[in-house]
């Protein structure tokens, strides 16, 4: 039986490949390489493609023996989800609404879901766990928010069991220094921060000095993206195992401001990385920390590179050898 990794050439996505490819899985990747990067993939069968297209889907359902996929095919960026919600609703909400319907026609009834810490919004409670309040302060959020509720009412009509993993903040690259985060445009801290080392970006802009936290600027829980990976394996293994839907958090439990983040890297790359503030971006919650007890009761799984400073030297390996990215776009 196969795993369909939808999105499996993008950043978390191809780390998810490589830990499936690592256990011997049969892969297949459906990606429509409008984020994603074929260089990305260390195993796995490409379909290029967009979910939107069902004629494309019955191909890949119809050549293929797939049990479960795990979903990360989406629109990713707050900001750019606040000036232009229609493009979220149409490839987050309405691919996986195609998905889902294609998963119900060929049968397959497991899925693993790419979601997100978007989806609370402005915590009620630090650490937030899996009952808190899900209201997004941003669209990107909603989507995925939607996302989710659509996959319990495919569950409640048709069977199809879920599990959603809702990420805090992805960073880092994999070990074999092969793969790694190359987004375009990037906006995500880490990596600009990483480009500022590199004298590919002047300075460092901080998103807000404001906010109500110690230095003033956001707070985030920054997990290694082979972690991430690891527990969508074990998500699928859970489902294999004819368990139930459910719904977890993944980060390490520990927030860092922008301004320590900063600082941390200026300590690993040994650059002075210039940092200049600027006003808040839109749809920014304050903080963002997990409590991912759950995952670690019900999915066995064990975050193993929890250091925030061992996270950014995997990315500085990454940028460092590669400035510029996988170079193919
Ligand atoms: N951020 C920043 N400057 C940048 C990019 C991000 O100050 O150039 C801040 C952003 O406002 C947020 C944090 O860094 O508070 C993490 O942002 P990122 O886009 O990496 O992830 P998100 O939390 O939005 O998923």
């Amino acid at each position: 039986m196969a795993v369909l990794v939808t999105g499996g050439a993008g950043y978390i996505g191809s780390h998810a490949v490589a830990a499936l490819q690592e256990r011997g899985e049969e892969i297949v990747v459906v990606d429509n390489l409008q984020q994603g990067h074929r260089k990305a993939l260390l195993g796995g069968k490409l379909y290029e493609g967009d979910l939107r297209d069902a004629a494309f889907l019955d191909t890949v359902f119809q050549e293929n023996d797939i049990d479960a996929v795990i979903h990360f095919a989406a629109n990713s960026l707050v900001g750019e989800s606040m000036k232009d919600p229609g493009k979220y609703y149409h490839n987050n909400v309405f691919g996986t609404l195609c998905l889902l319907e294609k998963m119900n026609e060929y049968n397959v009834r497991k899925i693993v879901f790419s979601s997100t810490a978007a989806t609370y919004g402005e915590p009620e409670n630090v650490p937030i766990d899996e009952y808190d309040r899900t209201l997004p302060t941003n669209a990107y959020g909603e989507t995925k928010l939607a996302m989710e509720k659509m996959m319990k009412w495919f569950d409640v009509a048709h069977n199809i069991k879920f599990v959603s993993l809702r990420y805090f903040n992805a960073a880092g690259a994999h070990e074999s220094g092969k793969i790694g985060e190359d987004h375009s445009p990037e906006t995500h801290l880490i990596p600009i921060v990483l480009q500022a080392a590199l004298g590919q970006r002047p300075h460092i802009s901080v998103f807000g000095e404001d906010y109500d936290t110690p230095d003033g600027t956001c707070i985030r829980d920054y997990i290694h993206v082979s972690d991430l990976a690891d527990a969508h394996v074990l998500a699928v293994d859970r489902l294999r195992g004819g368990e139930d839907s459910s719904v977890y958090n993944l980060g390490n439990g520990t927030g860092f401001s922008v301004k320590q983040v900063i600082d941390i890297a200026r300590a690993v790359t040994g650059r002075e990385i210039p940092a200049v503030m600027e006003a808040r971006r839109a749809g920014d919650p304050a903080v963002l920390v997990a409590s991912s007890d759950r995952a670690r009761k019900e999915l066995g799984w064990n975050p193993k590179r929890d250091k925030l400073e061992d996270i950014i030297k995997s990315a500085w390996s990454w940028h460092e050898a590669n400035p510029k990215g996988y170079n193919d776009k």
